[in-house]
């Protein structure tokens, strides 16, 4: 938390009480916003309406700006902001639905050029369309962010409200050309094994949706998870095996060639990493949820 922010937010509180004619003690605001912020591990974005709340009752007065603040997000802008953000998304193509649960009424991914982003619909949310249509456009306000299972995700809640846009369509798997800089290079990279029935990555040998697989029946690979950075922002990028080879010359031959000499595994996860940190070049990508998959690779 930088201290620009934490000025910038007690500027908003100061503001929402001056609007209604009442002055508050600056500094008073500041320590609660430290003490949400930095004691109790509070993102900003959700310490905003208890500070005001405790600034008013210590006042004795009506909570100013009964409204939260909303922002206005586009959908590859809302990793940007903390847990707890309330936000308006005036346009989210819904890529994929999962279907009802307990308590849930949809959930899934919206998503724009950029970026996708998991939403969730919860049963108390009313102002929502009776189905919501994968391909199609759609409005979302009010909406809060939270996270789950360690990805932000948007929260479709009573207070929210979801109109489709009939006449709107957005190109959300369109490739985009990145230039920056191969910030580090991720767990998970280097050599797998892959289910043949399915093509998940074995973990000790065995399929997340098939168990044990026999010997034969797997498919060997190569990948690598890379964080890119264009100066403006990171991308999670996924390089499949020929990628991988053209940006690092590790082919899947080379993987084992390694392995059988060395029996380490992780041997070709280091040689992969020492190649590809801190490259600089241009990349091009396709948007795919929680990685961004490589189309082209050209790093110096
Ligand atoms: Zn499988």
């Amino acid at each position: 938390m930088t201290a620009t922010e934490i000025s910038k937010a007690v500027d908003d509180i100061t503001n929402a009480f001056k609007d209604k004619g009442i002055n508050v003690d600056k500094e008073r605001i500041e320590t609660l916003l430290n003490q949400y912020v930095n004691d109790f591990k509070i993102p900003i974005g959700s310490a905003l309406a208890p500070v005001r709340k405790k600034i008013a009752s210590e006042l004795s007065v009506d909570v100013p700006g009964k409204s939260r603040d909303t922002i206005t997000a586009k959908v590859d802008e809302i990793k940007d902001y903390p847990q707890g953000t309330w936000m308006n998304i005036p346009q989210a193509k819904i890529t994929k639905t999962f279907g009802q649960t307990k308590s849930i009424k949809e959930r899934g991914l919206i998503a724009n050029e950029y970026d996708k982003v998991f939403f969730l619909v919860n049963d108390k949310a009313t102002d929502v369309p009776e189905t919501l249509e994968e391909g199609k456009v759609y409005q979302f306000d009010n909406v809060v962010t939270n996270v789950f299972n360690g990805d932000i995700q948007i929260h479709v809640n009573k207070n929210s409200s979801v109109k489709e846009l009939p006449d709107v369509d957005i190109e959300t798997d369109k490739p985009i050309s990145i230039t920056g800089v191969v910030q580090n290079v991720q767990k998970g990279t280097g050599y797998v094994k892959r289910c043949g029935e399915c093509n998940k990555v074995l973990q000790k040998g065995e399929c997340p949706n098939h168990g044990k697989v026999d010997k034969d029946n797997t498919k060997e690979d190569v990948r690598t998870l890379f964080v890119f950075d264009d100066g403006k922002k990171t991308y999670n990028v996924y390089m499949n095996a020929e990628l991988t080879e053209k940006a690092t010359g590790v082919s899947v031959e080379k993987a084992l060639d390694i392995i059988m000499d060395s029996l380490q595994p992780e041997d070709v996860t280091d040689l992969i990493t020492e190649k590809m940190n801190l490259r600089y070049g241009t990349i091009t990508v396709r948007n795919g949820g929680r990685y961004y998959i490589t189309d082209e690779v050209d790093l110096r």
